[in-house]
C-alpha cells in the first residue's frame, strides 16, 4: 500500500464528464489499498475568467481580494470531485487551503508556502477517505486567504506529498510527459522515461509548460519523485527524479523560445557604474533581463546587449533610448525577430565538447548564433527566429534524441 499525491490540472478537470473520469481513476487506486491525496485545479479557463471579471471593475484590483476571489475556482472542481466520489459509494472529503493548514507568506498573487501542518489530512487518511485538496491557494499566518502563483497547483501538490512524505505525486496533465523536444515542432521526439530534476527545472524556466518552476523546486530539495503524465491515456508519463537515478545521456532535451527581444547598446562608455545605471533602470521598471554580453573595444567604448521577454520590449526600448542619452551612448538598436535554443542535459557536467558540437551543428546550416550563454547542464544560443524550426531538428537529430 502507498500514500499516492494526484494533481488533475484544468483540462482534467473542465467539466462534469472529465471530472467523473478522474473520479474513477481515483477510486481505482484507492481500492487498490492506496491512500489518496488530490489536489485540484480549476476548471481550465475559470482563473483567467475570475481575473478578467475582476480587471472588469479596475485595473489594479485590491491584491487580497482577488486572492479571495481566484481561491474559488479550485473550490468549485474540489467540492464537486467529492460530490462525484461519494456519489460512487467512495468516502471523501474536500479541504480548502487553509483548512489543508497550507501556510504561506503573504505576498497576494505569488505566495509561497512555508510550511504545511498535515496533521487533519493524516488522520483523515487514517479513517481511509479520500482527501481532495484545493491546489494553488494557502493561508497566511493572520489566516487570509493567499494563491502561489499561476500554475501554482503543482506547487501545492508537491508541497503536500512532501509534508505526507508521499510515495509519489504525479501530475496529470493535457500532456503524457516530457518530451526531448516539443512534438508539435519535430515529429521525431521522444517521451522520455526519466528526467533529473536540474534538468525539468531548466526545461520550466524555458517555457516548457509541464510543470511550474517552483514545483520543482519543492520536489528536488524535498526529494519527492514526480510523475508527469495524462489523465486521457493509461501509458506512464515521465518520471522526474535524483540525478544519480539517471541513465548517463549527455543531452536529454532541446528547448526553444521566441518569447524574447535583443537590445543593443552601442558604444558605451567603457567605465564602472554604467552598467549599474543600464539595468537598474530595467530593473525599475520590473523587467527580468536574461542573457547579457558585454564586448571590450578599443578607445573606452564597448556594445552591450542584453534580452527581455518580447511583451517588455517596448517599454524596454523607450527606457533604454533615455538612459543611452543621459551616458552618452549611440544607438539603440533592438531585434524582436529572434529565439534562443537550448541544449539540456545533466551529462554535460562531466562531458566536454557539446558546446563545440552545438555551434558546428548549427554552423553546418548556415544559422547565425548571435549570443551565447551557458550554464552547468544547459547551453543557450540565440538565432534568428525563422531558423528555430531547423535549429531545433538539426540538434535534436545531431545529440542522438531521435532514436529511442
Ligand atoms: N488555476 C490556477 C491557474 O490557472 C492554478 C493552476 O491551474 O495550477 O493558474
Ligand atoms: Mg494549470
Amino acid at each position: 500500500m502507498a500514500l499516492i499525491v494526484q494533481k488533475y490540472g484544468g483540462t482534467s478537470v473542465a467539466n462534469l464528464d472529465r471530472i467523473r473520469k478522474v473520479a474513477k481513476r481515483i477510486i481505482r487506486v484507492y481500492s487498490a489499498g492506496n491512500d489518496v491525496v488530490v489536489v485540484l485545479s480549476a476548471m481550465a479557463g475559470v482563473t483567467d475568467s475570475l481575473i478578467q471579471l475582476a480587471h472588469q471593475i479596475t485595473n489594479d484590483p485590491n491584491r487580497r481580494e482577488l486572492d479571495v476571489l481566484l481561491a474559488t475556482g479550485e473550490q468549485t472542481t474540489v467540492s464537486l470531485l467529492c460530490i462525484m466520489l461519494e456519489s460512487m459509494g467512495c468516502p471523501a472529503i474536500s479541504l480548502l487551503g487553509h483548512q489543508a493548514e497550507i501556510v504561506t507568506d503573504r505576498a497576494f498573487g505569488q505566495a509561497r508556502i512555508v510550511g504545511i501542518h498535515a496533521t487533519r489530512i493524516k488522520e483523515l487518511l487514517t479513517r481511509r477517505k479520500i482527501v481532495a485538496v484545493a491546489g494553488f491557494q494557502g493561508r497566511d499566518q493572520e489566516g487570509n486567504i493567499t494563491t502561489l502563483g499561476r500554475g501554482g497547483s503543482d506547487t501545492s501538490a508537491v508541497a503536500l506529498a512532501a509534508a505526507l512524505k508521499a510515495d509519489v505525486c504525479e501530475i496529470y496533465t493535457n500532456v503524457d510527459g516530457v518530451y526531448t523536444t516539443d512534438p508539435n515542432l519535430c515529429k521525431d521526439a521522444k517521451k522520455l522515461h526519466k528526467i533529473a530534476y536540474d534538468e525539468m527545472l531548466e526545461m520550466a524556466s524555458l517555457g516548457a509548460k509541464v510543470l511550474q518552476s517552483r514545483a520543482v523546486e519543492f520536489a528536488k530539495k524535498f526529494g519527492v519523485p514526480v510523475h508527469v503524465r495524462s489523465s486521457f491515456v493509461e501509458e506512464e508519463g515521465t518520471m522526474v527524479v535524483e540525478e544519480e537515478d539517471m541513465e548517463r545521456l549527455v543531452v536529454s532535451g532541446i528547448t526553444y523560445t521566441k518569447d524574447e527581444a535583443r537590445i543593443t547598446l552601442t558604444k558605451v562608455p567603457d567605465r564602472p557604474g554604467i552598467a549599474s545605471t543600464i539595468f537598474t533602470r530595467i530593473a525599475e521598471a520590473g523587467i527580468v533581463v536574461d542573457m547579457i554580453i558585454q564586448n571590450t573595444r578599443k578607445g573606452g567604448l564597448t556594445d552591450l546587449t542584453f534580452t527581455v521577454p518580447k511583451d517588455d520590449y517596448r517599454k524596454a526600448m523607450a527606457i533604454q533610448k533615455e538612459v543611452a542619452k543621459s551616458i552618452g551612448a549611440e544607438q539603440v538598436l533592438g531585434d524582436e525577430h529572434i529565439a534562443k535554443v537550448s541544449v539540456i542535459g545533466v551529462g554535460m557536467r562531466s562531458h566536454s565538447g557539446v558546446a563545440a558540437k552545438m555551434f558546428t551543428v548549427l554552423a553546418k546550416e548556415n544559422i547565425n548564433i548571435t549570443m551565447i550563454s551557458t550554464s552547468e547542464i544547459k547551453i543557450s544560443c540565440v538565432i534568428e527566429e525563422k531558423y528555430t524550426e531547423l535549429a531545433v531538428r538539426v540538434l535534436h537529430h545531431a545529440f542522438g534524441l531521435d532514436s529511442p
